[in-house]
């Protein structure tokens, strides 16, 4: 019979949130504005801030120490990242389970969400639908159920690898499930997961305890706390934080991020890979209690903060934003976004133009098909990536921070983000988006110094254009 991991806390589990500490902070009055001035140029510096100097910055209301705020963000954006913007979309596995949290419409109360797992054949469909459009990142989304433990996780994932459609295949599978234990995170970073994501939701204690109702799984604070640094101590070493925001106070969040991050990288010279930051959205049979709802300025705010303060660690946001929002904070610091995502059970084949709700975790704000967003972003002067060359040399966790840190991934990043663009546009775009993206490469290229790296380039872009050899990367 299938069970869950037990949940046995253990000694070596580090509580590093500080709860008076934190809110303490952020009690300190508007700062001066010459401290705020000279962490934004600590951030620029590429130089992560503490949890102290960090609360500085959120505690800044003035509208000009904010403008100046998203500027260092911008530019921090495009000293570490450039105009690269990664493309994946989730893949909902199975909405069962055993918690009830308050904000989500697959919690166990809820009788009128449609529960159902995907069969082996609806997976091949939903990954065959997914392939025919050009995705080659993907994000697998489990509830918390015995159903889907870590070896059903491990063998989902190898299943999509195995999938290839035509020139398609899927290159990385990240995971959103449940805490594990040290076995259940080897079994599936054995299966060859890239990142696996656990959101602590809210770092406020009081809050966490009021939305994850005592005696299920998910209302233990602590075991969810050291799930990451179980999973990186069993191999997992790209992994992914995130909080729920409109829970509790935006600003505690954010410094309970980073607190969290800071963590990470003391304990294993490693920070988080991806940092997400989800605003709540209306889910099926969800009352939100709209108290700390986070808008669109402040919901800014938590970006450029988190792209400050972490330099080196992705953000993602997610389709959960409309899109003229999605299209406002790019700028800002995202690294990474899903795109022509449908989060219903089977929603790649299923469903239409409009949203069904009891099969949805919560609404989505931008359910526009890929092509749509790939021609925004090429509009935006922004390329599209589907890379995934780190991952696959093993450039991941602590190796990955090496080359990020001197500031070499760009001489990786643009060459292969150009190529899998080049992929996208021969093999899947539409005329229009096909035209966008040839003057992206154009103008690109036209960046880069003339020599041995350009001329490597333009040969694996002929190569794309004139064969079917695909996969060129370094
Ligand atoms: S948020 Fe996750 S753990 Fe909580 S009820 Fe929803 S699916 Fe289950």
């Amino acid at each position: 019979m299938k069970t869950l991991p037990n949940m046995t806390l253990r000694d070596e589990a580090v509580d590093f949130i500080d709860d008076a500490f934190l809110e303490s902070l952020l009690q300190a009055g508007p700062p001066d504005p010459g401290e705020f001035r000279e962490l934004l140029a600590k951030g620029l510096s590429k130089e992560a801030l503490s949890v102290k100097e960090t609360a500085v910055l959120l505690r800044a209301d003035d509208p000009e120490l904010v403008e100046e705020l998203f500027q260092a963000a911008r530019d921090l954006k495009n000293r570490v990242y450039g105009n690269r913007i990664v493309l994946f979309a989730p893949l909902y596995i199975g909405n069962d389970c055993v918690n009830d949290c308050l904000y989500c419409a697959f919690r166990v109360s809820n009788s009128e969400a449609v529960r159902r797992t995907l069969r082996d054949e609806e997976l091949y469909q939903q990954v065959e639908a997914l392939q025919n459009v050009g995705h080659k990142r993907l994000i697998l989304v489990f509830g918390e159920h015995p159903n889907y433990d870590a070896e059903f996780i491990a063998r989902c994932v190898r299943s999509v690898y195995d999938i290839k459609i035509g020139r398609g295949e899927i290159r990385r599978v990240n995971i959103n499930a449940a805490p594990l234990d040290h076995e259940g995170f080897r079994v599936v970073h054995e299966a060859g997961i890239g990142t696996y994501q656990i959101f602590q939701e809210t770092y406020h204690r009081e809050t966490y305890a009021k939305y994850h109702p005592r005696g299920t799984r998910k209302g233990d604070f602590l075991y969810r706390l050291d799930s990451l640094d179980r999973a990186m101590e069993s191999g997992c070493d790209d992994v992914g934080l995130g909080a729920l925001f409109g829970l509790y106070d935006w600003r505690f969040e954010v410094l309970g991020l980073v607190s969290h991050a800071l963590h990470l990288q003391d304990r294993f010279r490693c920070g988080p890979h991806t940092i997400s930051f989800p605003r709540l959205r209306p889910a099926c049979g969800v009352n939100l209690d709209e108290t700390h709802l986070v808008n669109d300025l402040d919901f800014k705010r938590v970006i450029a903060t988190l792209r400050v303060a972490v330099p080196y660690t992705g953000l993602i946001l997610t389709a959960r934003e409309e899109p003229s929002l999605r299209r406002d904070v790019m700028a800002f610091g995202v690294s990474q976004i899903d795109a022509g995502s449908r989060i219903e059970i089977g929603g790649y084949t299923e469903v239409g133009d409009a949203q069904v709700m009891d099969r949805e975790q919560f609404q989505l704000g931008d359910i526009r098909p890929l092509d749509v967003v790939v021609r925004e972003l090429l509009t935006d002067g922004y390329v599209p990536s589907w890379c995934t060359a780190c991952y696959r040399l093993g450039r991941t966790g602590e190796h990955f921070m090496e080359f990020a840190i001197p500031g070499f991934i760009k001489r990786y990043c643009t060459p292969n983000a150009l190529t899998t663009l080049k992929e996208y546009l021969v093999d899947y775009a539409s005329n229009e988006t096909r035209a966008a993206g040839d003057a992206r490469i154009r103008d690109e290229l036209a960046k880069i110094p003339d020599g041995e790296m350009k001329s490597k380039l333009i040969e694996r872009l002929n190569t794309i254009e004139q064969s079917d050899r695909r996969d060129l990367y370094v």
